[in-house]
């Protein structure tokens, strides 16, 4: 078999790799860079079917791409497919409102969504000689990887994360000999993830008690419904805002896909939600605003910002990776944020809390010595090295963009 990366070998974005096995092509992720604008793959050529891992834009963004020139379907798991759908169409809304051109438009989309086809967990999908099962990767609900067995066991892990929580459930390793792993945390640790909650709950109570408003910047997609579940360990006002209620709603569609729906579904009753400019105002005499851009970049986040940004008593509270280049990088760098084309200095407090859905190092050390692969590929990550270092023994890989390798 031999293996092409279109994008998201040594960087973590834009994903795309090429599987080929004699006659028979797949594409595995098709996504994009987020920047303003973004950064797209490689051009990808003809495939016989495309495999989503999940939703993330960086691994499913540029699909309705694909789908627009080739005749393929689209694989993936239901929930995958749903939030692929708001995000993709999220996405060309803000090209327009950016002012930058999309890599598709809606009839594009409209097409891409005729090519969706849904699998489960442990499905099987026959491609020639070629067999795919689906497998659960952790990360975020309906996140897969993917076993293809032919001559040969593939696994691509797609984003990986090997906790159980009470939104998902860890992944389990796969016998295989040939290993595609992310590699986004190597060399660094998390700190144990009830530390962290209690950690993100005390400082909540103390912002409280002081008068302030907590307001908890959060991605859409995985890491509000992590959050809301974290917060249902207390007895705060807690407003929501933004894309997120839509995902909620989709994730209790799916409950096989979401460990615990009763808790999410707790957690979306304790909440009030944002649906107007008035319910903004309200939400600002409560405790806690979870809302959107996870990164400050756009978004009603914005809007509690300005109000928040001067009272020594609030606080901004970060729960996700800050990309470079984004709001959010330059307020943990610098203290200031893009507000509307003016850069402001952030004058309240704010704080970093660690809720990780990928491996850390050492996860990802354990998950692939009991994958026992001979053979590991390492990609999405800035600093494999160090990861390439610890698997000593093990052949392994690291592929760049725009080259092809025999596995
Ligand atoms: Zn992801």
């Amino acid at each position: 078999m031999d293996i092409h990366f279109l994008g998201g070998a040594s960087e973590v974005g834009r994903l795309g790799m090429i599987l080929k096995d004699g006659p028979t092509s797949l594409l595995l992720d098709y996504g994009i860079l987020p920047r303003d604008p973004p950064i797209y793959p490689l051009p990808a050529p003809p495939v016989d079917a495309m495999f989503v891992s999940h939703a993330h834009l960086d691994h499913s963004g540029m699909i309705p791409w694909v789908t627009r020139r080739q005749d393929v379907d689209v694989v993936m798991t239901p929930p995958t497919a749903d939030v692929a759908d708001l995000l993709l169409a999220d996405s060309l809304k803000i090209a327009d409102a950016e002012g930058f051109d999309a890599p598709f438009d809606d009839s594009d989309l409209r097409t891409a969504r005729r090519r969706f086809r849904t699998v489960d967990f442990r499905d099987n999908v026959p491609m020639g000689d070629l067999e795919v099962t689906a497998h659960p990767a952790g990360h975020i609900p309906g996140a897969t990887m993917y076993e293809v067995n032919g001559r040969e066991t593939v696994l691509f892990t797609g984003d990986l994360h090997t906790l159980t929580t009470d939104l998902v459930w860890g992944a389990k390793p796969i016998a295989c000999d040939t290993l595609v792993i992310e590699s986004t945390y190597a060399g660094r640790q998390h700190p144990e993830r009830l530390k962290s909650e209690l950690a993100f709950l005390r400082k909540i109570d103390q912002i409280i008690e002081r008068g302030g408003i907590a307001l908890v910047p959060s991605f859409a997609v995985g890491r509000t419904q992590d959050i809301l579940l974290t917060l249902l360990k207390a007895r705060h006002e807690v407003w929501l805002d933004g894309m997120g209620k839509k995902v909620n709603s989709i994730y209790v569609e799916h409950p096989e896909y979401v460990r615990s729906v009763k808790k999410l579904r707790a957690a979306m009753r304790r909440v009030k939600v944002v649906h107007s400019s008035q319910g903004r105002r309200l939400a600002l005499q409560g405790e806690v605003i979870v809302t959107t851009s996870g990164m400050l970049d756009g978004g009603p986040v914005l809007r509690y910002i300005e109000h928040v940004r001067e009272d020594p008593r609030s606080a901004i509270l970060l729960t996700g990776y800050q990309v470079e280049g984004t709001n959010g990088r330059q307020l943990v760098e610098h203290g200031t944020i893009d507000l509307y084309g003016v850069t402001v200095d952030v004058k309240c407090e704010w704080q970093k809390f660690d809720f990780s859905a990928h491996a850390g190092h050492d996860d990802l050390v354990r998950f692939i010595e009991e994958c026992d692969p001979q053979r590991v590929v390492l990609m999405h990550g800035e600093n494999r090295e160090i990861l390439k270092d610890a698997l000593e023994g093990r052949e392994v890989l690291l592929p760049m963009e725009g080259q092809w390798y025999g596995i």
